[in-house]
């Protein structure tokens, strides 16, 4: 059956030669005399390269002077140029969707050895191709208008200056915090490398226009429960968890917390990494934005399991005297929030240093990990930035793990890329507070970054030893009298080429980064997808880092993988750049390959609702019929294919358009 014999078509058909990529394997002239005496071909072209302007120009020009009504374009990947071809279909005035195009590159002569087999089959892919373009219908491309608010998620040093970057060009901002502050883990250090520049000097400043910008929304101590909507009209439910502090009324005067019933921190301090004491009533850090105290109900003797008990002579509540802002009877409270896009910067956890038994964490009260150290050399940390152990002595030789949770198959495969570094950064901040002797051990040293490798030769000038080699175990069994009291590292130095035993007071683990431990959940509720590694997964790594296959909702920071702070930064400037380019477009294209209910055959089995990926159908209980929402659908073609009785048809891909297809394909021997 040849589908074009029934038409009255006029196709226009161009193979591109690609340079030599597709011309070294692949017979162009050959294909295109081949393709000339097919029925409805009107003319067939070589030429070297189509997806130029005379390429272009050439398309125009035949439709006008041949009143062609169909184009086939055999050249690469449609992701490269179905829009460029298209664009030239209609600037030749046809309907864009009266185009078709072939890929005779990745599929053929990339991918071939004999040219001959791959000429044959490059005649048998126009054939396709021409058959098909022939059924092909006038489609239109739909303008969806665009919110222009816009939701951060997250905010860490990367949801902070996206939620800055957008607020400053005027949009109206979002941005959603699961913890009582915003500053995530850069919130937590003394310094960063490779400037050794003090963190908060640089992060509070940020910290504090954020809570103040008129631009922008700060919800702190809230979660995202829901999305809905689709690019440019995104409706998003926001938990908001009870403080027990109304906020506008709280100054951060803090003397509810001078004031409560307990006189003495008392309970684990979460930001201190749990060296620290706090109060059931507490604020975060001194730096915490918005300034605004919380009060713990798990701890708070005015509760009971959770349970208000009024048990408390609540001297807090006194404390706070006429500002009034305790308010024992708040509950977790749900907003509707409509936006535009959404920038997800849900960063990163730390890996669980126990999950590596023979470095001891969790049985030697002298093993560190970093995050514990950054929080131990502070100034504004549990101990005042004095170095002192748990069993309250200074250390005088410490040694330091790198990759710990890092390049190891039985933990996690991917380099943390900043654990050299930050071990590095701490390792000078140890030795400035304690003098201590200090060894570090590293497989390879990885320091590519600007001033990266100089820092390390900076280490190296302080007299900081490096040994390169696996650390096998730390151990508290001494096999000498100098290794008594200590713990033992033991390790391969692959350098000297034998096995080293060195003594420590104290042992910190360079503990890599990991996925947030509710990445599946921020994953599903946005419809964005992870690499195998659980990290975000960008639409493309090099040409849309910071795009998902979800549009409207970008990524940035170590939620998409390990990074460090200047990565994060440019990330989050590329992120709010893409959104806002989205904004002020005004509009989105839809494409129009999307699927369709043929109301009179769907027996409303609602078989399609659970398979569809974009949650893009719904069932209409009036009709009994199920419904597809064409702003949501990707034109995936999972429910046609799942559809028991053949009642949805996809734009671009109907029965007839590829059943013609395959006949095509099959008609060339
Ligand atoms: C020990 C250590 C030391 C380091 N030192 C340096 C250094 O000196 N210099 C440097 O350049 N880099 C350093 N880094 C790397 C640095 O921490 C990261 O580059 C940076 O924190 C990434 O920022 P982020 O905003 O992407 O993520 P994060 O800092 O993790 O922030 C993420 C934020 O999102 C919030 N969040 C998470 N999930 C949700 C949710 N579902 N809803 C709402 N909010 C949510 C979190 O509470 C957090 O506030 C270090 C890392 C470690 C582990």
């Amino acid at each position: 059956m040849d589908a074009t014999k029934k038409q009255d078509v006029r196709i226009g058909f161009y193979i591109c030669h690609c340079g030599s990529n597709i011309a070294a394997m692949v017979d162009c002239p050959a294909v295109a005399r081949y393709v000339e005496k097919l029925p409805g071909v009107v003319l067939s072209r070589d030429y070297k390269y189509m997806c130029s302007d005379p390429g272009q120009e050439l398309i125009q020009k035949d439709i006008k002077e041949h009143q062609l009504d169909r184009v086939v374009v055999a050249s690469c990947s449609p992701l490269l140029h179905e829009h460029t071809f298209r664009a030239a279909v209609e600037a030749g005035g046809l309907n864009p969707f009266f185009f078709h195009m072939v890929n005779i590159r990745e599929h053929d002569s990339w991918v071939h050895t004999n040219k001959v087999e791959a000429t044959e089959k490059a005649k048998a892919l126009a054939h396709a191709a021409i058959q098909r373009v022939a059924k092909h219908k006038s489609l239109e491309v739909k303008k969806v208008p665009i919110h222009p608010d816009v939701l951060v998620v997250g905010g860490g040093i990367a949801g902070i200056h996206a939620a800055m970057t957008m607020a400053n060009a005027g949009k109206k901002v979002y941005l959603v915090e699961r913890e009582p502050s915003i500053g995530g883990h850069m919130a937590k250090f003394d310094k960063t490398f490779p400037t050794l520049d003090c963190a908060a000097c640089i992060l509070t400043p940020k910290m504090s226009e954020v809570g103040s910008h008129p631009n922008i929304t700060l919800l702190t101590y809230s979660e995202v429960a829901k999305m809905d909507g689709y690019v440019g009209n995104y409706t998003v439910t926001v938990k908001r968890k009870p403080r027990y502090v109304i906020e506008d009324q709280c100054t951060g005067c803090q003397e509810c917390i001078a004031n409560c019933v307990y006189k003495e921190p008392k309970f684990h301090d979460e930001f201190n990494e749990g060296l620290g004491k706090r109060k059931p009533v507490y604020i975060p850090f001194p730096q915490a934005t918005p300034q605004v105290v919380a009060i713990d109900p798990k701890v708070c003797l005015n509760f009971r399991n959770g349970v208000l008990t009024d048990k408390c002579k609540k001297s807090c509540v006194t404390a706070c005297g006429e500002k009034k802002a305790i308010d024992f009877t708040q509950q977790e409270t749900v907003q509707d929030i409509k936006v535009g896009t959404i920038i997800v910067t849900t960063g990163f956890k730390t890996f669980d240093a126990k999950r590596v038994p023979q470095y001891g964490y969790g049985k030697f009260p002298n093993v560190y990990t970093a995050l514990e150290i950054e929080r131990l050399v502070n100034a504004s940390g549990p101990t005042a930035g004095h170095v002192v152990m748990r069993d309250g002595r200074e250390p005088k030789s410490i040694g330091i793990i790198h990759c710990v949770g890092s390049r190891d198959k039985k933990t996690n495969r991917w380099c943390s890329r900043v654990c050299c570094m930050y071990s590095m950064k701490l390792a000078h901040l140890l030795k400035e507070h304690t003098g201590a002797e200090i060894y570090s051990f590293y497989i390879d040293m990885r320091t590519p970054g600007k001033g990266y490798e100089e820092f390390y030769d900076k280490l190296l000038e302080e007299g900081v030893h490096f040994i390169r080699g696996r650390v096998g175990e730390v151990t508290d069994w001494a096999m000498s009298p100098e290794e008594e009291g200590k713990l033992v590292i033991r390790v391969e130095d692959t350098l000297a080429g034998y096995v080293r035993r060195i003594p420590f007071d104290m042992v910190v683990l360079a503990t890599g980064m990991e996925p947030q431990a509710d990445a599946q959940d921020v994953r599903r509720m946005f419809n964005m997808s992870c690499g195998s590694e659980g990290f975000f997964l960008e639409r493309h790594p090099k040409l849309a880092p910071v795009s998902t296959f979800t549009e409207g909702i970008f990524i940035a920071g170590a939620c998409q993988g390990p990074r460090d702070i200047p990565d994060t930064v440019a990330q989050a400037g590329a992120a709010a750049a893409e959104a806002l380019a989205l904004i002020d477009k005004g509009h989105i294209e839809q494409e129009p390959n999307t699927a369709f209910i043929l109301d009179d055959e769907c027996c409303g089995c609602k078989s399609c609702i659970p398979l569809c990926p974009y949650t893009a159908i719904t069932f209409d209980e009036s009709k009994k019929k199920a419904t597809i929402n064409e702003a949501l659908c990707k034109g995936c073609g999972t429910c046609v294919a799942a559809c028991p009785s053949g009642s949805i048809v996809q734009n671009l891909f109907d029965d007839e358009e590829i059943f013609s297809e395959i006949d095509g394909v099959l008609a060339h021997d």
